[in-house]
């Protein structure tokens, strides 16, 4: 295997539940080192797609390769190489923070230290807390710390900061960068567009089975999407234009109004809105495919 081959390759991967085809036929190369956002609406078929990846879901068809190899067939020692933090919360267990993630790491090869990952996670004071004891969002850091310990190569995060306040996603976000900066390969699911934004190299949206969009967070929908929005209020009401010379408009209608347009402002749509957009008009076509 060489350190150059994509951390995760699909082609043509579908998954049918009876009747429903739930995944319709993805392509998607994730490379080593990138932190990849997979979003989508609830239903879109993300959960199905990175089930199949783990290798805890069959597909119906086509060829899917993690860390260079199939999933269906992967062994211990290739589930040994990945992290998954899942969304739902860790048991609430009677043991300790600290002996539930030494008892992890025993299972792993080449573990990270304890007390390296109860730093990353922020659990150090709680290190000695049974797990029933801890907060909601305590209990998802431990989902995390659990998901790390083992040093993989590749994390997923499925929906990894639900719960989370504000202050705790931010150190989260930190601790992502760490793994990044350490070149793990990570694969993030979550319905926050900004921890997305903040987090990825590249996202892919899903909608209805299908990935309707891949690219650099930074250009996904292309440049017409991201063409400022200028809003004001006059008499007539709340006005707003887009254009790609926001200062010009901006000027002209100073200008014009003899004074400051008031409730001014210019705004950059960013992923979220981009991202909506997206999926809106993917259900828009898909309505019309069916009635057609
Ligand atoms: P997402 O994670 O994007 O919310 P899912 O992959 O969970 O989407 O679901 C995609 C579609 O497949 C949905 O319509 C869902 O109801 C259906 N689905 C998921 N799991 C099953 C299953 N085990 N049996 C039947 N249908 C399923």
């Amino acid at each position: 295997m060489t350190t150059t081959e994509a951390a995760i390759r699909i082609r043509g991967l579908r998954k049918a539940y009876g009747p429903l085809v739930a995944v319709d036929g993805i392509d998607l190369d994730v490379h080593r080192g990138e932190t990849f956002a997979l979003l989508g609406p609830n239903g879109a078929g993300k959960s199905t797609t990175i089930e199949i990846l783990e290798g805890y879901r069959d597909r119906t068809s086509g060829d899917v390769h993690v860390l260079g190899v199939d999933p269906s067939h992967g062994g211990l020692d290739w589930k040994a190489r990945m992290g998954i933090v899942l969304q739902s919360s860790a048991e609430a267990a009677q043991t300790t923070v600290r002996e539930q993630l030494a008892h992890f790491a025993s299972l792993y090869p080449n573990p990270r230290r304890v007390d390296d990952v109860l730093d990353a996670v922020g659990l150090r004071e709680k290190a000695k807390t049974r797990i029933s004891r801890l907060s909601g969002g305590q209990r998802r850091r431990v989902d995390v710390a659990l998901g790390i310990i083992g040093r993989p190569e590749l994390l997923f995060l499925d929906e990894p900061t639900t719960g989370f306040d504000p202050e705790a996603r931010r150190e989260f976000w930190g601790l992502v960068r760490q793994l990044k900066s350490e070149g793990t390969t990570i694969l993030l699911t979550t319905h926050y567009l900004d921890e997305a934004a903040q987090l990825s190299d590249r996202a892919g949206v899903i909608a209805g089975g299908r990935l309707i969009e891949v690219g650099p967070v930074g250009s996904i929908g292309g440049a017409d999407a991201r063409i400022p929005i200028v809003r004001w209020r006059d008499a007539g009401g709340l006005r707003e234009r887009r254009t790609a010379e926001p200062a010009a408009l901006v000027a002209a209608l100073t200008a014009e109004l003899g004074g400051e347009p008031s409730e001014l402002e210019v705004v950059r749509p960013g992923l979220e809105d981009i991202y909506l957009d997206l999926v809106a008009a993917a259900a828009a076509s898909d309505t019309k495919e069916q009635a057609a």
